[in-house]
């Protein structure tokens, strides 16, 4: 995985630039329009790496961006959640900002999923050490200079829609009153989903305004105590369910995992991600579950029972764990930031080659961007009709398995020339992991 032995082929760069160009040709009409579309600033990464990002431009048209497109074929493609009266203007403070998309992203990149530890690579650029999964600082040699290779499997890519699922349901319209027909969503193109909410009255909200919004979404700074979790002579009183907001979330979470089986809350609270129990505590709070239950069902005074080993320390503990449990894993940084730029509806993520895919909230359900069936949703736009296949020579020391359409490709190591359907091999060749030979 050493920088030197990975060249980017030039020849493989023009061919995915032409690519590009040919499915920009090819949908002219067919790619979705935001709203507000000539209010918006574009940004472009292109192929040549020299150049970072060209920002600062507007379209007055469909049909001036689709010309921008279709001539340039640009690795990635972005447009602001901002709206300004002068989007192509160089200076920020010069584009007179007319109000912001609410905008969440959701990206197993920034939060921990058990398939990394398959499916991504480090390689300490210290030391030369690497293993899978994620580290922050380097085993052998303590430093944490790292190069990683991150790759995408359908577990991942489900953790991550099931946390949009969760933010839609259980935040956005119960807690926030947020119309169904004002949220679009969409599959970044690689590993994870963004939400747009398009509403007046969110598009004033501050930075600050978001960054409390986003807190409470993800379950920061919430106060047990100021929601009701109190110790009183010797007694824990608990939340009240009918309190609609975090108690209320809480109490359900706390019935739906007292009614779970033994082996389950078991698992759950030894996840050192969360709740991390040692044996003997969660042994005692098995052991009190009917009781816990019974005080929740039969009392209005908020008793909590008394589990063998609960003091402060543990009910907190506990109740933590159920409030991470109910926060979504979102990056915070992305909603408070009112200048982002988003990738464009309908455009290619050039690290994947797959299509920027919107959904809407009715189809989430049983989106599968690996493998989905209705051909209108498919995200993975390379394959072709007639069966082709391609050779390359793979640069990367490891590559993981890639599984999509239902068929799994590799692992493979370097040097190893490898035959793969067109698709897959678009999806090698954006991942910089292979050559064309
Ligand atoms: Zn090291
Ligand atoms: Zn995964």
């Amino acid at each position: 995985m050493k920088k030197d032995i990975k060249k980017v082929i030039m020849s493989d760069i023009r061919y995915l630039n032409r690519l590009f160009k040919d499915y920009y040709r090819g949908i002219r009409k067919d790619l979705p329009l935001v709203n507000s579309f000539s209010k918006r600033e574009f940004g472009f990464i292109p192929w040549d790496k020299q150049i970072r990002m060209i920002r600062h431009i507007s379209f007055s048209s469909r049909e001036n961006l689709m010309t921008n497109l279709f001539n340039n074929g640009p690795r990635h493609v972005y447009s602001s959640g901002a709206l300004y009266q002068q989007p192509e203007n160089q200076n920020m403070d010069g584009k007179g900002f007319k109000g912001c998309d609410l905008i969440i992203d959701i990206d197993a990149d920034h939060f921990y999923t058990p398939c990394k530890e398959d499916h991504d690579l480090w390689y300490c650029k210290e030391c030369g050490k690497s293993g899978q999964g994620t580290v922050t600082i380097c085993p052998s040699c303590k430093k944490s200079k790292f190069k990683t290779l991150t790759w995408i499997c359908e577990e991942c890519l489900d953790i991550a829609k099931n946390e949009i699922i969760k933010l839609i349901h259980d935040f956005l319209i119960p807690d926030f009153g947020i119309d169904l027909n004002d949220i679009r969503i969409a599959f970044s193109g690689h590993r994870g989903y963004h939400l747009k909410i398009e509403n007046e009255r969110i598009r004033t909200l501050s930075s600050d305004e978001r960054r409390e919004l986003a807190d409470y979404i993800a379950g920061e700074n919430i106060s047990l105590e100021i929601l009701g979790f109190q110790a009183k002579g010797g007694t824990f009183y608990r939340f009240s369910e009918d309190t609609i907001g975090w108690a209320q979330k809480i109490m359900r979470k706390t019935v739906e995992i007292l009614n779970k089986q033994d082996k389950e809350i078991k698992n759950l609270l030894s996840t050192n991600q969360k709740f991390n129990f040692s044996n003997n505590y969660i042994k005692s709070f098995i052991n009190s579950k009917q009781d816990f239950l019974n005080t929740i069902k039969e009392t209005k005074r908020f008793i909590l029972p008394s589990i063998e080993g609960f003091g402060i320390t543990n009910w907190n503990k506990f109740f933590t764990g159920i409030v991470h449990e109910i926060g979504v894993e979102i990056d915070t940084p992305v909603t408070i930031d009112i200048h982002r730029l988003i990738r464009y509806p309908g455009s290619l993520h050039g690290k994947t080659g797959f299509k920027v895919q919107e959904i809407l909230p009715d189809e989430i359900d049983d989106f599968n961007p690996l493998d989905e069936r209705i051909k209108r949703l498919d995200p993975i736009i390379f394959e072709s009709k007639v069966q082709t296949t391609q050779k390359l020579e793979i640069l990367e020391e490891q590559v993981p398995a890639t599984k999509i359409k239902g068929e799994k490709f590799g692992p493979y190591s370097k040097g190893e020339i490898v035959e793969v359907p067109h698709h897959i091999a678009i999806f090698l060749l954006c991942k910089e992991v292979a050559k064309t030979i």
